[in-house]
């Protein structure tokens, strides 16, 4: 929003609140979690693990626990994360 002219203007990034050190105002609003802010290696990170995850439990099932996490920590290892 412009200030001054009191209309919606392009995209900044949300600059003032990042300055405060919080994420922009669509991420925060977004009330299914599609927006994401954050360093980009980091996110990408967090969603292998997320996907590696899910994968294990699929393979393993639920009522293999002890070896869904076994999976994880070998997929883990096998992707250096
Ligand atoms: S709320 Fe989102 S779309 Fe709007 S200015 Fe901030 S970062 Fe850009």
């Amino acid at each position: 929003m412009h200030p001054t002219l009191r209309i919606a203007v392009k995209c900044d990034r949300c600059v003032e609140r990042q300055a405060a050190g919080e994420e922009p105002a669509c991420v925060g609003a977004c009330p299914t979690h599609a927006l994401e802010f954050g360093d980009e290696d980091d996110l990408a990170k967090e969603k292998r693990l997320s996907a590696a995850a899910r994968v294990a439990h699929a393979v393993s099932g639920s009522a293999e626990k002890q070896t869904a996490n076994s999976s994880l920590d070998t997929l883990r290892s096998l992707r250096g994360l």
